[in-house]
């Protein structure tokens, strides 16, 4: 049966540098949650940490009901997969993955129909006899998840899995490794600095940054409604625009700008008028098809640079008379193209697609 995994104030120093910082996190049974984060954030710390391989300054882990904080890696049932596979080069796939089985005593019998049912899950079971260097890179990451499936983990554990693939086996193993962990029914953990895969594979995703936990959401939720400079430019690419609150109600407020007034359904929390606060705007929610007339939220501008990639244009609309500002504008089905010259626009954004937030002094942009 699928358990939580609890982590309650969790805090781990290296020297002076507080790689976990106070973090806090459920994660429901039967979850694939991922830890998102920029180089450096905590997110290994933080999996190394679940799985017994570093030992946290203060706080508890717990795993089901049980407190696994000062156990040791193999009291924890859990199963870690690792960016470097580990495969052993001199046995038999089918040997690799039996391995964890004979270090754990199990009959010869069960080991064969454990091995056996692992290799059917991951989808190599015709390649059983083969060894790691007759694999490719995608192959050799299924014979490492069936690794860490056939000891039966009650917690699945994986550290970048896919970082090693090309471009195209990525796509494809995203939507395998999802497959696999909805049809074995496990808890699991897994961390990317590659906001598309959390986006597409997770259930849930908490962004760290610097230690501590930014936000946490549903990948829509996060995408959609970010809380702050960092998560809005970390997931996704965004545009800031810097401006004071103006309040307002029934859910509508104003936020001045220099490039004008903007109507705003989406503040992400509360604000004082008068406060400093910055605008972000999505590329794809910033449109150049008709608005309709009494739509708030228009700007005069001039397309310029547009990159066409087919089913859509990204453009640069420089939009502003006295600081102009170039926004990033992704349009669907483009029908402007600037790519030397530049075209007069007009541009509109719907008030529930501008997201309120409050100002943070060095935030980074959202290259
Ligand atoms: P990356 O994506 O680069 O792996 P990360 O988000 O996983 O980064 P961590 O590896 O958890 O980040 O590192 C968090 C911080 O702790 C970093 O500042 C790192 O330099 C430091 N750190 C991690 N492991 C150690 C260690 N064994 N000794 C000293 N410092 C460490």
């Amino acid at each position: 049966m699928a358990v939580s995994v609890q982590l309650q104030n969790l805090v781990k120093h290296f020297g002076t540098i507080r790689a976990v910082d106070h973090i806090t996190l459920t994660i429901e049974p039967g979850e694939l949650f991922f830890l998102l984060g920029p180089s450096g954030c905590g997110k290994t710390t933080l999996l190394r940490s679940i799985a017994g391989f570093n030992e946290p300054d203060s706080g508890t882990i717990l795993i089901g009901e049980r407190d696994v904080t000062r156990l040791p890696p193999h009291q924890r049932d859990t199963g870690m997969v690792f960016q470097s596979y580990a495969l052993w080069p001199h046995m038999s796939v089918a040997q690799n993955v039996a391995f964890g089985l004979e270090m754990r005593k199990i009959s010869k019998e069960e080991t064969r129909e454990r091995v056996k049912e692992a290799l059917a899950m991951v989808r190599m079971t015709d390649w059983a006899g083969q060894k790691p260097n007759q694999l490719s890179g995608g192959q050799q990451q299924r014979v490492a998840l069936a690794r860490a499936l056939v000891i039966h983990p009650q917690c699945l554990l994986l550290d970048e899995p896919l970082s090693n693939l090309d471009a195209k086996l990525r796509l494809e193993m995203r939507t395998e490794i999802r497959r696999i962990c909805k049809e074995s029914g496990l808890t699991a953990i897994y961390v990317t600095h590659d906001q598309k895969e959390a986006l597409s594979v997770a259930d849930r995703l908490a962004v760290l940054n610097g230690g501590v936990v930014e936000q946490c959401g549903a990948p829509r939720e996060v995408y959609r409604r970010p809380v702050s400079m960092f998560a809005a430019s970390f997931i996704g690419e965004t545009n800031f625009i810097a401006g004071t609150f103006e309040g307002g109600e029934g859910g509508r407020v104003s936020i001045r700008t220099d490039l004008g007034t903007f109507v705003s359904t989406a503040p992400s929390g509360e604000f004082k008028v008068g406060q400093a606060v910055t605008v972000s705007l999505r590329p794809e929610t910033l449109r150049l098809d008709d608005a309709p007339s009494d739509a708030p939220n228009q700007l005069e501008g001039f397309v310029h640079d547009s990159v066409y990639l087919g089913e859509v244009a990204q453009h640069q609309v420089r939009v502003g008379t006295e600081q102009p500002l170039n926004l990033k504008v992704f349009d669907l089905n483009p029908r402007i193209i600037a790519r030397d010259g530049e075209e007069s626009a007009r541009i509109w954004v719907d008030p529930a697609d501008v997201v309120v937030l409050p100002q943070e002094v060095s935030a980074g942009d959202d290259s």
